[in-house]
């Protein structure tokens, strides 16, 4: 009777309620005890009522949710031995020693530390008398399997992220409004999306709404994109369209690694081109709202998928990251795709973009 527990941590994303779901039912389902641990590391770290025992019925009516029914967080002392000792120490006392964590890559890195810590801090636990020595010997081993949380689908190894799909839904349903008062009043518009370092958002939102131009990190633009947005705009005007729509990444940088912010390019439409001008920055829209179809469906099968990499997993498993590889939930090692994920930042901030774009790969 394996204890498992679900947590989600760091930041939020449509189609983790659908996630956590199918962990706990897939777990009840093949016999296992499944507990949800609230509010990320902290609720680990703090135990007490943070961590629960989850039955059927306490992820009935969840699927449609946005956000984690059973809370997010930050929290730093996980990042510090003496906390996970904490966190090590709650688990046990309640017979859980296999995780499974949905967050972005500084959560399944925290993760990877703490089953790397584990065998330490059960020694320091049993020879404080914190745990028996029989727990000590059951409890040597900590499972871990990861599943990618991120409306920015930002990481090595999945096609595509949890909430990623339902951010676009959510930026392109603005866009398509913005669109038809722009249209009105003949204006243009320039509207800011998340996205971080990756620009997966701002590509498919300019893709998918006809935009004119789009500003995201992993193609800074030549350093006369003034004068060529300014040219493009004008070419639309002239051959009669009312409107012009920009779309720029939250992350865009130009070639020289400074910020290009919606300000910015608002500064250059209306000093060269004097057109009305307006900016919308989506902000935290696009985290709102319900899981698309295809979030939910994602959770679904990756929270099942991890459940039964837990079953299957041995002491000499290595932690696991369920991906989708095509329309497959495969299961990849966790710290590879981690690793690779922070390459792709290091090549970012090297203005190495090309390499960057090349370690992302498919997503
Ligand atoms: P995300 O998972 O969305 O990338 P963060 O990077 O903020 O979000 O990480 C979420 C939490 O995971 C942190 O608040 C911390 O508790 C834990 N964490 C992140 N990186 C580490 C690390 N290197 N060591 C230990 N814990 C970490």
């Amino acid at each position: 009777n394996k204890g498992i527990a679900v947590f989600t941590s760091g930041g939020d994303a449509q189609g983790m309620n659908s996630a956590v779901r199918a962990v706990v039912r897939m777990g009840i389902y093949v016999g296992a005890k499944v507990y949800f641990i609230k509010e990320g590391y902290q609720g680990m770290v703090d135990g007490g009522d943070n961590i629960v025992e989850a039955n059927w019925s306490s992820v009935s009516g969840i699927i449609h949710k946005g956000g984690t029914i059973i809370g997010s967080s930050r929290c730093k002392e996980f990042r510090e031995r003496a906390g996970r000792l904490k966190a090590a120490k709650n688990l046990i006392l309640l017979g859980i020693s296999n995780l499974v964590v949905i967050g972005g890559d500084g959560s399944l890195t925290g993760a990877n530390l703490f089953r790397q810590d584990w065998p330490e801090l059960v020694a320091e636990l049993a020879s404080k008398g914190d745990i028996t020595p029989e727990q000590a010997i059951k409890f040597s081993h900590l499972n871990i399997v990861g599943m990618v949380g991120s409306i920015d689908n930002d990481f090595c190894g999945t096609d595509m992220t949890i909430g990623t799909d339902s951010a676009l839904h959510r930026i392109i349903e603005a866009v398509d409004a913005i669109a038809a008062t722009a249209y009105s009043h003949q204006r243009t518009f320039i509207m800011e999306v998340m996205g971080r370092h990756c620009g997966y958002l701002a590509v498919v939102t300019a893709l998918t709404t006809e935009a004119d131009y789009v500003f995201y990190p992993e193609n800074p633009p030549p350093v006369d994109w003034p004068e060529k947005i300014c040219k493009k705009l004008s070419q639309e005007r002239e051959s009669g369209q009312r409107l012009n729509i920009i779309i720029v990444s939250e992350g865009a940088i130009d070639r020289e690694g400074n910020p290009i912010t919606a300000e910015m390019i608002r500064e250059v439409v209306v000093t060269n081109l004097k057109q009305d001008t307006r900016i919308t920055v989506l902000g935290h829209v696009q985290r709102g709202g319900s899981p698309s179809a295809f979030d939910r469906v994602l959770g679904c099968r990756m929270g099942a998928e991890a459940v039964m990499a837990v079953l299957e997993a041995t002491p000499e498993t290595e932690a696991c990251v369920v991906s989708l590889d095509g329309n497959q939930a495969v299961r990849l090692p966790l710290m590879a795709c981690v690793e690779k994920t922070q390459a792709v930042a290091k090549a970012m901030a090297d203005k190495q973009w090309e390499l960057a774009v090349q370690l992302r790969g498919r997503s």
